[in-house]
């Protein structure tokens, strides 16, 4: 007993805490690539889309495309980055066989922006992860390790990807778990899909997170060695990617064990990160500036321009739509799951009444939606014509549930609202004459409901009322029918 309290393996656990950082690769969203004009196209037949430039053949000269970099500097300035006026691609030497002229251009010591930060509110809290850098860089091409008869023999290269323009988002390491990471990571996604930058196909490869992570005892201020994992291709993934190798990283730690810089592949099968190669400095690329390529200057005024032509980010609109409209952050999420944002918005200020409007397109519209998915047709439900219809229900001229029926109509035949309700007759009844016949069939249909009325049973008037609405199709007005039948039957 005293031997085993005073052996030093016995102390308290250490608590460890994550520490994680990002590296994001984007595919930006030109028609052509970055140093040529060869087509982007994704999926074309291997080596269609190739030049001298993008196969790297001697004597041929890369061209920026202009327009890869106001998308750059569009992805960089919606993360609040400092877009730098004067930025240098570099050469990064490496030797792979998908890389034909055996370095990548990109960008090292002068990167197109520096410092700046994802922002986002999640769950009513606001969340910041600084961004070190955002540079671009070109693509490589592709290794075809199957598919072929010989592909046991031999791999196969498509270089119709090489050259694709890039951006890198490197964060700093703020996120403290691999949820956060991968919350982060999704919003950086909204953000560049938002912007028109970037497709956000992961499958595809046109969206890439390479995740930094190590661990520390909790208090430790300087930072643990880390440990960088690729190979990650879904949310999920880089989630469970980062679970795995922090629960690694703390066994090994807490075993009395070091951690081995060195990049990590995920597996995805296994749900598990096995090493690669022990991690490459940056001196082992030996990068130098391109002497093909003069440096990019980007005026002030044209940083200006490019900053114009974002349009609000999502976070900011969630922000505004729960400010605006009284919505909350649920009621937010359900209008962008099913795409009707801008319908409800639209219909909210044509009708002035955005509860109303909510109520309308998260029901009945949101319902169609969901039911007739890719064939859901927009042009029929234009916020002018369901704030009609809003408007319809309001003045009391038919029921609600009388005003499914038009939606309904209005969907299937283009109608508007009150042609609907006139053409089809679709009006609330709320005239005593006009209902009195019904009330009086409806009496001498049910004596024994009559009778049980005026035993006592007070309750059975619904089943009268009920037996009324469904007489007049549901067009008349409950209240009335209710009053009608008490007076009768009162007698
Ligand atoms: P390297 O020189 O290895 O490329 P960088 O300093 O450039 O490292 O950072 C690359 C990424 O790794 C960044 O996203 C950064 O936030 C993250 N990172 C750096 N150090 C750590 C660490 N100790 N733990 C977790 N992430 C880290
Ligand atoms: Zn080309
Ligand atoms: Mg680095």
């Amino acid at each position: 007993m005293l031997d085993a309290l005073n052996d030093t393996r016995y102390h308290e656990p250490v608590l460890f805490e994550p520490v994680i950082g990002l590296e994001i690769h984007a595919r930006l969203l030109t028609e052509t690539k970055i140093f040529c004009g060869c087509s982007t196209r994704f999926g074309n037949r291997p080596n269609t889309n190739v030049c001298p430039v993008c196969l790297g053949l001697p004597g041929a000269l890369p061209v920026l495309n202009r327009r890869a970099v106001d998308f750059a500097a569009k992805a960089a300035l919606a993360l609040n980055c400092e877009v730098q006026e004067r930025s240098i691609f570099a050469r990064k030497n490496y030797f792979y066989p998908d890389l034909p002229k055996g370095y990548q251009i990109s960008q090292y010591e002068l990167p197109l922006a520096t410092e700046g930060a994802l922002e986002y509110t999640a769950n009513s809290v606001s969340k910041r992860v600084g961004i070190i850098r955002v540079h671009m860089e070109e693509d490589a091409g592709k290794s075809l390790h199957e598919g072929f008869a010989d592909s046991d023999q031999k791999t196969y290269l498509d270089f119709n990807r090489s050259g694709t323009p890039l951006i890198e988002i490197v964060t700093h390491p703020d996120l403290r778990s691999a949820a956060d990471a991968a919350d982060a990571f999704r919003r950086l996604r909204e953000i560049l899909t938002t912007l028109g930058v970037n497709d956000g196909n992961m499958e595809e490869g046109s969206l890439r997170c390479d995740a930094n992570v190590s661990v520390r005892p909790v208090g430790q201020q300087t930072l643990g060695t880390k440990t960088e994992v690729k190979n990650i291709n879904s949310f999920r993934y880089l989630e469970k990617a980062l679970e795995y190798e922090i629960g690694r990283q703390t066994g090994v730690l807490q075993s009395g064990g070091t951690i081995v810089q060195e990049t990590r592949l995920w597996d995805a099968d296994a749900g598990e990160t096995f090493s690669m190669r022990s991690k490459e400095d940056a001196h082992d690329y030996r990068y130098f500036p391109e002497p093909d390529l003069p440096p990019v200057q980007l005026a002030p005024a044209r940083i200006q321009e490019i900053r114009g032509t974002i349009l609000e980010l999502p976070d900011a609109r969630r922000l505004r739509l729960m400010a605006d409209y009284g919505l909350s952050e649920l009621d937010v999420k359900a209008l962008e799951r099913s795409d009707l944002v801008a319908l409800f918005e639209g219909t909210a200020k044509a009708a002035g009444n955005a509860k109303a409007a909510f109520n309308w397109i998260s029901g009945e519209v949101a319902r169609k939606r969901n039911e007739l998915g890719e064939r859901f047709d927009r042009e029929r439900v234009l916020p002018q014509s369901l704030a009609k219809l809003i408007g319809i229900v309001e003045s009391g001229a038919i029921s609600a549930s009388i005003a499914k029926t038009v939606f309904e109509r209005m969907y299937d035949s283009g109608r508007s609202a009150d042609e609907i309700v006139e053409q089809d007759g679709l009006a609330q009844i709320g005239d005593e004459g006009a209902l009195m016949a019904s009330v009086r069939s409806v009496i001498d249909a049910n004596q024994d409901a009559v009778a049980q009325y005026r035993n006592g049973k007070t309750g059975t008037i619904g089943f009268l009322v009920g037996q009324v609405m469904k007489a007049t199709g549901g067009k008349a007005k409950p209240a009335l029918v209710n009053d009608l039948l008490r007076r009768e039957l009162d007698q």
